[in-house]
């Protein structure tokens, strides 16, 4: 058996641009928007929190 890793990828829509990114749940830095450059995604040593709107996940 392969454990399932608990870290996946999410969809989110940028708040200021409506830009959506794939994002890491888990990063270890910001994430900022790639068009925008608004913060998406701020580390917090486990799960990101996430600024915008989470559309899914991605598997
Ligand atoms: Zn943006």
């Amino acid at each position: 058996m392969i454990p399932q890793p608990t870290s996946k990828f999410l969809r989110v829509k940028c708040e200021d641009c409506g830009n959506e990114q794939i994002v890491f749940d888990r990063p270890s830095t910001v994430v900022l928007c790639q068009v925008c450059g608004a913060t998406l995604a701020k580390p917090t040593g486990g799960k990101a929190v996430v600024r915008g709107e989470v559309l899914g996940a991605v598997e």
